[in-house]
């Protein structure tokens, strides 16, 4: 079957111009890709999201008995609202060979990538299958590639190796923190400020947490650490507080939130457990004898798994192979990877373009980028028809 055929660059305009921000649809991206797939003889499964508004879509290259090698990326991109962009952040535009628009680095450069592969894949005898595994969501969260992770094993099948093609400049990323994500909402009385003994008051409440919290990112920053990231300790920041209704009233409810980005090596669980028990032990008691509606409600809003892939890890020897590396990395941005080897499948982070430029007003990719990624990902094809052993 002879399907289009089209450069990176191309189909990396047409990935763009679907607008993927996170709160909207990824459904005419996801149509694109199955259509463009099956015009290539290849059959898409897609794993929608509880509303039917988003789908992961996992398709496989090659024989489809084999666990092989996924080649892994979001579909959503962050908003551009309230950036300052010089051209149409979702009409890719060349200056000075650099692709400009929402998602070029991070991460349809690599998608385009993958899909301007296909037509090679496609024409190998390939004894190693190549799955292709996008996602939606993962900007706010990794979100949507958990309902495709849990079908891996079962309806899907799962990778042997899992590459995350988020922007590491081609470079070959084998551990990255983890992001944990708490919600405080403390409830107390209101009442007259100058009648204050009669109400309890949600903002001192706050600081008293703050003063624990304080005292934890301390002892984080103390505790062994890492030099391969930057910075080598894991970081933890009260992100939001807000509190108190007028100045003469003592504030009934204050919301904090607070984020981690854990090592691989700190254990968030006993975090949560410490921040609960000193809720119960050391602000709660004094707060229920005044009000006994009081409350502090501690929830784990997001938690994405920090990653390390371990000595001997297949999906990083592969990488150094096809990249011609012989060093890996750390990085402080979380990604899909972590989630992935969670699950069994052991995974490495390698994509084209610079997370310094992702997010940011005026996103763009180095046209060389993509040419590597395509080198690569050529590679990629040599190695999984050969089918030989790694090491
Ligand atoms: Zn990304």
């Amino acid at each position: 079957m002879k399907g289009p055929r089209y450069s990176a660059a191309e189909l990396l305009a047409r990935l763009v111009h679907f607008d993927t921000t996170s709160h909207r649809s990824n459904l005419p991206l996801v149509r694109f890709v199955e259509d463009y797939l099956a015009q290539h003889g290849i059959a898409s499964e897609l794993v929608a999201s509880a509303d039917g508004a988003k789908a992961s879509l996992y398709a496989t290259i090659g024989p489809t008995a084999v666990p092989g090698v996924a080649l892994s990326g979001h579909t959503d991109v962050v908003p551009v609202d309230g950036q300052s962009w010089s051209s149409d952040p979702f009409v890719l535009t060349e200056r000075d060979g650099r692709l400009y628009g929402r998602g070029s680095a991070d991460m349809k450069g690599f998608l385009a990538c993958v899909l301007a592969a296909v037509p090679d894949f496609r024409r190998r005898q390939l004894s190693v299958p190549i799955h292709l595994a996008f996602s939606y969501d993962e900007e706010v969260g990794c979100i949507g590639v958990r309902p495709l992770i849990a079908e891996l094993g079962r309806h899907l099948t799962r990778p042997r190796v899992v590459i995350v093609g988020e922007p590491t400049s081609m470079s070959v990323v084998d551990a990255h923190k983890g992001p944990v994500r708490w919600h405080v909402d403390i409830k107390g009385r209101a009442a007259h400020s100058s009648m204050a003994p009669l109400g309890v008051n949600a903002i001192s409440v706050a600081g008293k947490l703050l003063g624990e919290l304080a005292r934890i990112e301390q002892e984080l920053m103390t505790a062994p650490r890492d030099s391969r990231f930057d910075p080598p300790y894991a970081t933890l920041q009260v992100t939001r507080i807000d509190g108190g209704t007028a100045t003469n009233i003592v504030p009934v409810s204050c919301r904090l939130d607070f984020d981690i980005r854990a090592l691989p090596s700190v254990d968030a669980a006993a975090i949560d457990r410490r921040v609960r028990a000193f809720a119960d032990k050391e602000c709660l008691p004094a707060m229920r004898q005044v009000a006994s509606e009081s409350g502090i409600d501690i929830t784990i809003a997001n938690q994405v798994p920090p990653f390390a892939a371990g000595n001997g890890s297949e999906a990083v020897a592969l990488a150094l192979h096809l990249t011609g590396h012989n060093e890996t990395h750390a990085v402080s941005y979380a990604t899909e990877a972590g989630l992935f080897q969670e699950a069994g499948s052991p995974a490495v982070v390698v994509g084209p373009g610079d997370i310094a430029q992702a997010h940011a007003a005026d996103e763009w990719i180095a046209k060389d980028q993509l040419d590597r990624c395509m080198a690569f990902l050529t590679r990629l094809g040599d190695w999984a028809e050969r089918g030989k052993p790694i090491r």
